[in-house]
């Protein structure tokens, strides 16, 4: 693929018309064929069976049984509820340690249910949990490891089981962006003692709203199937304490269409993450971090990491370059769920705490992908990114003089936000 020359266009931000006339976004849906979909909405319509455990349910749940390899892969309403009921199965309590560095999600699961998270820093190369910061936030308190494969990159696995055996702590993965990835050969939903899956429509793979809980404990499994359906055992007994967890027909409808299409999913996000390769190969300011493995990966994130120390544009400076061309990138998971106001509390502590977690914050950008981005699109996104490095400093004195309406606006959420935010208009 070629630079595309943007000749002497005015950047947007500098008075220019917007590269792009349509947003571009950050986990726009992936939808496999439509009418596969619309067949299977008709024939559970006329079969009147929406919920509880439907057909459809079953059929997608083997399906994903198949996919992962694991004993269960139980599907769930979303997958936070998913990661909430699962830690009350494995017995979780006082303290749980996590990274900051992740939707806040992760965080709520425990703290919803009075567990304290205890947020560990990132190795900030790989921006998963550094477990080598791990033994240090152990305390008697301590019950649990809850790890996170971001961006669908494993954490170190191997290093999290030793010190969980070491220390007779519970184990558990958020592989909110990790579905259809391995590690050492093996599938994620294998490690620890369960692993949690999100199927939410900014996800590759969605259910509108999803996850599903993947287990190799007949124990376990049989709990999160009571209690994400009230703690019913048998149709008029509850043995035990639960919510509604369960996945719809409706939802399980898409999930079988889009795990269809999986290979055609992972083809493109691979294909735009090379393409965002070439595109931003040889910029020192810029720096994708590297998904390739000698493992299967579904490259749905392509993430930059922006260094200004050469002189370069602030990540928060680009961002506002590609809002205004209508690339509608996004800094997850900024700024750390220890700087979120319900866990502000611990982490004033001072002196710099989760320095790692701080860093990354401030530099990640996530840049559009999916279906809806094609090749033509991220050279126009590399030659947007070109130009304004070229033009920094006329950049630089415009956003001095003339501060972007987003800075003074509450922290950006994730695109798993308010209804809309997945499909339509971001920010
Ligand atoms: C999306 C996401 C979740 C929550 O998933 P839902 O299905 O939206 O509840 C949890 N953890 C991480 C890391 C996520 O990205």
């Amino acid at each position: 693929m070629r630079l595309v020359s943007m000749g002497s266009r005015t950047l947007a931000i500098l008075g220019g018309t917007p590269a792009f006339q349509q947003p571009l976004h950050v986990g726009r849906p992936n939808v496999g064929d439509r009418r596969r979909l619309a067949a299977r909405f008709d024939e559970m319509l006329d079969r009147g069976w929406l919920s509880n455990n439907g057909p459809l349910v079953q059929a997608f749940e083997r399906e994903l049984v198949r996919r992962v390899g694991t004993r269960h892969c139980i599907p769930t309403c979303n997958a936070t509820v998913a990661l909430e009921v699962t830690i009350r199965a494995m017995g979780l309590g006082g303290e749980v340690i996590v990274p900051s560095f992740t939707f806040v999600a992760t965080a709520h699961a425990l703290q919803i249910q009075g567990i304290t998270p205890v947020f560990c820093d990132i190795d900030p190369a790989s921006h998963n949990i550094d477990p080598a910061r791990v033994e240090a936030l152990i305390t008697p308190r301590t019950t649990g490891i809850l790890g996170v494969h971001l961006w669908g990159r494993p954490c170190d696995t191997g290093a999290l089981a030793r010190i969980a055996a070491r220390h007779g702590l519970h184990l558990l993965f958020d592989a909110a962006h990790a579905f259809a990835a391995s590690h050492e050969k093996t599938m994620i939903g294998h490690f620890g003692e369960a692993e949690v899956f999100s199927f939410h429509a900014t996800k590759f793979i969605n259910t509108f709203e999803g996850g599903a809980v993947a287990t190799n404990s007949d124990a376990l499994a049989e709990k999160v199937r009571r209690m994400i359906n009230f703690g019913f055992q048998g149709y008029d007994s509850v043995i035990a304490l639960g919510t509604n967890g369960k996945m719809s027909e409706a939802s399980a409808a898409m999930g079988l269409t889009n795990l269809d299409s999986l290979e055609e999913f992972v083809a493109v996000n691979r294909r735009n993450y090379e393409c965002y390769r070439e595109q931003l190969d040889g910029l020192e300011a810029i720096r994708l971090l590297d998904m390739h493995s000698g493992e299967p990966r579904n490259y749905q994130y392509v993430i930059a990491e922006v260094d200004d120390s050469g002189g370069g544009l602030t990540r928060d400076e680009l961002l506002s370059v590609l809002h205004a061309e209508n690339v509608l990138a996004r800094r997850y998971f900024y700024p750390g769920c220890h700087r979120m106001a319900p866990y502000q509390r611990e982490s004033a502590a001072p002196g710099g705490w989760l320095p790692n977690t701080d860093r990354v914050a401030a530099r990640v950008l996530s840049l559009p992908t999916g279906c809806a981005v094609g090749p033509h699109d991220i050279s126009v996104v590399g030659a947007v990114i070109h130009q304004a490095l070229a033009e920094r400093a006329r950049v630089r004195a415009h956003l001095a003089q003339d501060p972007p309406p987003q800075a003074a606006r509450p922290l950006a959420t994730h695109a798993a936000g308010p209804p809309g935010r997945s499909s339509g208009p971001v920010d």
